[in-house]
């Protein structure tokens, strides 16, 4: 877990996960040379409760646990997940009295890591992740623990989209240029949207959702001068990675079954 919190996925140098860490020489210096890469903070990971699973203290055959998490710092998300065999006893799984710990080994036939050499995993859409699994070695165990981390979902074409005075000023030539039966008056023109009105408007659009069970019908207008101000056609991409989609009369119909919180 140590290794966890200082975890830079798209380091070129030694995995803390899946490698030993060479021997210190001296302050950066190591004995065969590979650098050593951790990220540039201690991470400060909160649990995200919607996607985690409860009873972590629960042991049964086949059960699963999940923890989801994400870096207040850099938005790093992290998902630790273990996995109990189907076919376990579980007086042979650990702790117990021969072995009082789970010894993890990392598996690379199970994992799909990133590669560090073609990725930055900051930069990448779709969300890249880097998979590593482990399994405890005791063979009346094999418990199997898997660390997935993935990319922010908010990018930095993201944050520009969504907050860029000038993205935002932009927009609002293109609604009123565009659309003039919404804009009948061209010399009324509307102040653009501000970066937090852009966020709220976002926000609402899920919250409508996400609070409503079932999920509803309805659908968000494109031609609406809140929608065309505030997201607008170029934000299409966000809303779409969000769980929306267009329908075939160019509307946005919600799919709140893939709603990223
Ligand atoms: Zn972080
Ligand atoms: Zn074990």
């Amino acid at each position: 877990m140590t290794d966890l919190l200082t975890y830079n996925p798209v380091n070129t140098g030694i995995n803390v996960l899946s490698e030993l860490p060479p021997r210190t020489l001296a302050k950066g210096v190591t004995e065969t040379g590979a650098s050593y890469q951790k990220s540039k903070h201690v991470h400060e990971l909160i649990v995200k409760d919607n996607q985690s699973t409860t009873g972590l203290g629960n042991k049964s055959p086949g059960c699963t646990h999940i923890v989801a998490a994400i870096c207040t710092k850099c938005r790093l998300h992290v998902e630790l997940e273990v996995k109990y065999p189907e076919d376990v006893d579980l007086k042979g799984c650990c702790p117990n009295s021969t072995h009082l710990l789970h010894h993890f080994r990392y598996d690379a036939s199970l994992s799909s890591p990133l590669d560090p050499a073609t990725t930055q995993l900051s930069s990448q859409f779709p969300i890249r992740r880097d998979v590593r699994v482990f399994v405890c070695s005791s063979s009346t165990c094999s418990v199997r623990a898997k660390i997935t981390c993935s990319a922010p979902v908010v990018t930095e074409r993201y944050k520009d989209l969504l907050t860029n005075k000038q993205v935002l000023y932009a927009r609002r030539v293109r609604a009123i240029n565009e659309n003039p039966e919404v804009y009948p008056d061209k010399d009324k023109h509307p102040n653009p949207a501000t970066a937090t009105r852009v966020l709220r408007t976002l926000v609402q659009y899920q919250k409508n959702v996400m609070l409503r069970s079932p999920p509803p019908k309805d659908t968000i207008s494109w031609v609406n001068k809140h929608y065309l101000e505030c997201l607008g056609a170029d934000c299409l991409e966000i809303m779409e990675h969000l769980g929306f989609k267009l329908d075939e009369v160019i509307k946005l119909c919600l799919l709140c079954s893939k709603l990223i919180s």
